[in-house]
């Protein structure tokens, strides 16, 4: 039995990882300090022989017995509000979490695959994004900290490549949802179904018209398979090219919900992207991957999730 260790599993697209592997037949590691996790996640893991769990910080040294023959890397606060509120851990989990696993994997041999970001890209002067493009991030601005982590952890990962004969694997995420997102991680889709939900106002951040391509989680974990079992060592964007502006995307959240509340517009963040757009030409070519959920389906799937959730937690999450 094969076995992979997967930083970050308590999360939202860590514990889809789980899952994925565990149906695949692995033995299961994942590790987790639950600062923006949940065991929920994973709670339905437990009871399985192949699946373990460790609570641990990955910016420290990190001790695992036995083979390991991949370890996923996606242990990092993600949404915005979070690396804002955590920016010194976001800034140690790109760098000392990713040393850690790179040195691990050289002691078990085993293959790396690292969690990136469009963000690598910042607020893009190209569009769409090819991973050629070397990005336009203001290293000192609020974003920063996130932006910089996952660029340096790219350049990390590929110096192992490079100097140590590591295997290694990168894939820059765009914007994914689904199931088990939290509904007061500040991220656009979360925010905007827990608002019609409580019956308030959707808030449109600026006029609305910076876009984003959503896509849905089992779309990206089967992209995020392929490229980890591929020989392609280089950057791989994996996400839904179907590009949509915030304020249209309020709209169809505003249909979708049957909610007689309406977006209203607030100031918008700082380095905030204007336009984000995968082009997934590689993911095509060489993974022979493209998304295949819909829009609409993953957003109802999604939809029927967060209204499945206790109702103190929807208004738990109001802020
Ligand atoms: P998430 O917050 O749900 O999951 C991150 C997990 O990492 C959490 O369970 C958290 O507790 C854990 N974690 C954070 N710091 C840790 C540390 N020092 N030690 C151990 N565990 C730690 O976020 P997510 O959306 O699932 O994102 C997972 C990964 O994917 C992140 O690396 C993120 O940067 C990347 N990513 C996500 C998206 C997206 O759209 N969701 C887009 C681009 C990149
Ligand atoms: N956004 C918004 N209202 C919200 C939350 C987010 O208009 O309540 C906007 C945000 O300014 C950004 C887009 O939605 O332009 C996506 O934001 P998110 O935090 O989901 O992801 P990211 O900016 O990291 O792509």
């Amino acid at each position: 039995m094969k076995r992979v260790l997967i930083t970050g599993g308590a999360g939202f697209l860590g514990s889809h990882l789980c899952d994925r592997f565990i149906k695949e037949g692995y033995h299961v590691i994942a590790m987790d300090n639950l600062i923006t996790g949940d065991l929920r996640n994973i709670e339905h893991l437990f009871k399985l022989p192949n699946f373990e769990f460790y609570h641990h910080d990955v910016s420290k040294f990190i001790h695992v017995p036995g083979e390991l023959d991949y370890i996923l890397h996606f242990a990092s606060p993600a949404s915005p509000i979070d690396y804002l509120k955590i920016p010194i851990q976001t800034l140690k989990v790109g760098s000392l979490g990713i040393h850690n696993c790179l040195g691990l994997a050289r002691v078990k041999n085993a293959r790396v695959l690292i969690a990136s970001t469009s963000e690598v890209y910042g607020d893009p002067n190209v569009h769409p994004q090819p991973e050629e493009y070397w990005g336009n991030v203001n290293p000192v601005g609020p974003r920063g900290v996130y932006d910089e982590a996952k660029r340096f952890q790219e350049a990390i990962t590929m110096a192992y490549h490079t100097y140590h004969g590591l295997e290694t694997r990168i894939v820059r995420i765009f914007n994914t949802y689904g199931p088990r997102m939290r509904l007061n991680d500040g991220r656009v889709l979360p925010a905007f179904i827990g608002q019609a939900l409580r019956g308030e106002d959707l808030t449109v951040f600026g006029d609305g018209s910076q876009t984003r391509s959503f896509c849905y989680v089992d779309d990206l974990v089967e992209g995020i398979y392929r490229l980890l079992l591929s020989d392609y060592a280089q950057p791989v964007n994996i996400g839904n090219p179907v590009e949509i502006t915030i304020k249209q995307f309020g709209e169809e959240i505003i249909k979708l919900t049957g909610t007689s509340q309406k977006l209203i517009l607030k100031p918008l963040p700082v380095d905030d992207p204007k336009q984000r757009q995968p082009d997934i030409t590689k993911a095509k070519e060489i993974l022979g991957w493209e998304p295949k959920v819909s829009r609409e389906e993953g957003l109802k799937i999604t939809y029927d999730y967060f209204k499945s959730l206790p109702e103190e937690e929807l208004y738990a999450a109001a802020y």
